[in-house]
């Protein structure tokens, strides 16, 4: 398909998306506790983008049947919304899309429920760290190979692994749109980024091996060896000025 490249006007409208799903992740903070299902939180996120005016990009995506992809704790990505209660010590990844006036904003958080430990909260902030350091490389010049780099670099001295499985990726009119964004060096040809490029960054990152394996269910992804995971992402357009984050 060919990356596409976005206008200022379009930008702005997936800027509005963004907003949608950055005020939506302030609100998770006290509705993600024990006791809650993934099933009740995934209706609170369905109810809040419609009331915004979006739509859940998800939803029936791929035959997805939730707006959002909930995961907990070795869970990678792509866990199914139902009927698992959220516990004190669980680490939530809500990975959510919004779709405005025909573009889609896409972005992800990790949230601690309650108390949980230091190696999780040390996973989860090398995560965050590991996306900044690959957003602050989404400028005109460079190639998409700087931002999987910078990403791969502070998981890897942090101790971590990177998941090979799945990438980032463009994304406007359609959720997933080219190209590629690796979280780790590939190698070969790399796009060259171009202002009003907008690319979804998601890291996703495990404490133990980088080895996933998908469940029964068809779609959610856990770690091979069932330990933690953490992920964040964010939508970022290339300007002339640098990385401009539309989902923060
Ligand atoms: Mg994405």
């Amino acid at each position: 398909m060919g990356i596409i490249v976005k206008s200022r006007a379009e930008l702005a409208t997936m800027r509005r998306a963004g907003t949608v799903l950055r005020d939506l992740f302030a609100e998770l903070v006290t509705v993600i506790r024990p006791g809650v299902t993934t099933g009740e939180l995934d209706g609170y996120i369905e109810r809040a983008i419609i009331d915004r005016g979006c739509r859940p990009s998800f939803k029936n995506l791929y035959g997805f049947p939730g707006s959002a992809c909930i995961s907990v704790n070795d869970e990678v990505v792509h866990g199914i919304p139902g009927n698992r209660v959220i516990e004190e010590g669980d680490v939530v990844k809500v990975d959510v899309g919004a779709l405005l006036d025909g573009y889609h904003a896409d972005a992800a958080r990790s949230y601690p429920v309650g108390i949980v430990s230091g190696e999780a909260q040390r996973l989860l902030a090398t995560t965050r760290a590991a996306l900044d350091a690959g957003l602050a490389q989404a400028r005109p010049g460079n190639r998409v190979a700087h931002i999987s780099s910078a990403v791969q670099a502070v998981v890897e001295e942090a101790g971590y692994a990177v998941v090979r499985d799945y990438v980032g990726h463009g994304v406007g009119r359609d959720l997933h749109e080219d190209p590629r964004v690796p979280n780790f060096a590939s190698g070969g040809y790399s796009p060259l980024l171009r202002v009003g490029m907008t690319l979804a960054v998601e890291p996703m990152v495990n404490a133990g091996t980088a080895q996933v394996v998908v469940r029964d269910d068809k779609w959610t992804v856990c770690t091979r060896d069932g330990a933690l995971s953490a992920n964040y992402e964010d939508t970022v357009a290339v300007t002339e000025h640098g990385p401009y984050v539309l989902t923060r």
